[in-house]
């Protein structure tokens, strides 16, 4: 398949790795923000195959696993109500709650609706004038223009049965919160491509000189992936600290203009809690005072939400890069993707869910090999 085959390319990816290896003359730490890329590293063992010293440290990106508790039980309470028709993404359905998921309201009677788009939700709440539809709208920059959009379009076409359930975040603020943490180890940063694609690169340099660091924007086939790693340990080597775009195929320095432009008309920037982290200052998005009324908190008071994480999850450690999935005493024993204890384990970009998938047999402590990816 074009654009994907030939960044698998095994003779590709051997020269990569003999100049990173060329390359490297010290440890370094570099974080993946994004859980697209940890599943790429662990399916594809990119991290077995770099110099010993360079370590790869899981980021916050997976916007299933950063959802907050809160949160997830506003989804449940809401789609508990005999008048809603609750949609969402597939993902979120097994996300753990407090003492339930999306699959056990569902099975308890509640109207609850995989869809594959927004619009599926706005056309459904078309549809069905006298339900309330509501739409779970959660992620990274990468997903709030959609919701944004079919916001958009349901205050234009005049649909006030649909609303959105909103727990929207955003890259930058969490990479200046890690790099703040007093237990950051991280040295280099490989951005998130797509995100990049949607808002561009225009917020990262002054990150990139705040703290120091090299960030290099990367995408998500093996070769996308060492080719980040490559140019980030190049900078460092020789001190250097500048953002970088490996992912010019998709990324253009002032991202999606369309994209923006609607992103800022309906949504305004907010403080936001992530999961296992806390709040992160400015780190969101919520609904702008002009689309409030499409904003499912406001539509439906839900009070009396008291959270309780599972004692032995430590997601929100793997979340901030601070434990490798299988040093969790849950991992693969209490905690398994049938039966999640934390998100990170649910989720398609989980970490927890990479290391079951990919290293539950014995890969996970394998000492670093010389052989090619793919
Ligand atoms: S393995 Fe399970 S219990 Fe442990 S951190 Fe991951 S999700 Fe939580």
């Amino acid at each position: 398949m074009k654009y994907i085959e030939e960044f698998q390319n095994p003779q590709l990816a051997q020269r990569l790795l003999d100049d990173i290896h060329a390359t490297v003359t010290r440890p370094w730490a570099l974080m993946e923000v994004c859980g697209g890329q940890t599943h790429s590293i662990i399916r594809h063992g990119i991290d077995q195959l770099l110099p010993e010293h360079v370590e790869l440290i899981h980021g916050p990106g997976c916007p299933v696993c950063v959802t907050p508790l809160e949160v997830i039980d506003k989804a449940l309470e809401i789609a508990s109500r005999p008048e809603v028709v609750f949609c969402s993404f597939g993902d979120m359905l097994r996300v753990p709650g407090t003492g339930r998921d999306l699959f056990r309201v569902k099975s308890e009677g509640g109207d609850v609706r995989v869809v594959y788009s927004p619009l599926d939700a706005l056309r459904i709440a078309q549809q069905n004038p006298e339900r309330q539809v509501v739409f779970f709208g959660i992620g990274f920059e990468t997903t709030a223009p959609p919701n944004a959009m079919t916001v958009y379009q349901a205050r234009r076409l005049g649909i006030r049965n649909f609303s959105l359930l909103v727990s929207h975040v955003r890259v930058p603020p969490a990479i200046e919160a890690l790099m703040l943490s007093p237990d950051c180890r991280v040295q280099g940063f490989l951005a998130a491509g797509h995100v990049c694609s949607v808002m561009g690169t225009d917020e990262y340099p002054e990150l990139a000189e705040r703290f120091a660091v090299p960030i290099v924007v990367t995408g998500f086939e093996p070769l996308d992936i060492l080719e980040g790693v490559r140019r980030t340990v190049r900078q460092l080597e020789r001190g250097e600290h500048r953002v970088e775009n490996a992912y010019p195929r998709a990324v253009r320095p002032e991202g999606n203009p369309a994209a923006k432009a609607m992103l800022e008309d309906v949504f305004e920037v907010t403080d936001r809690a992530w999961r296992g982290i806390g709040v992160i200052p400015d780190s969101g998005w919520r609904l702008s005072e002009r689309y409030r009324e499409y904003d499912a908190e406001h539509r439906f008071t839900v009070g009396g939400i008291t959270t309780e994480e599972p004692a032995a999850c430590r997601s929100g450690e793997v979340l901030q890069g601070l434990l490798k999935p299988h040093e969790c005493e849950a991992f693969g024993t209490l905690c398994t993707p049938r039966n999640p204890l934390g998100a990170t384990m649910v989720s398609n970009e989980g970490a927890c869910a990479a290391y079951y998938l990919y290293r539950r047999l014995g890969g996970a402590t394998a000492p670093k090999e010389t052989s090619p990816v793919a």
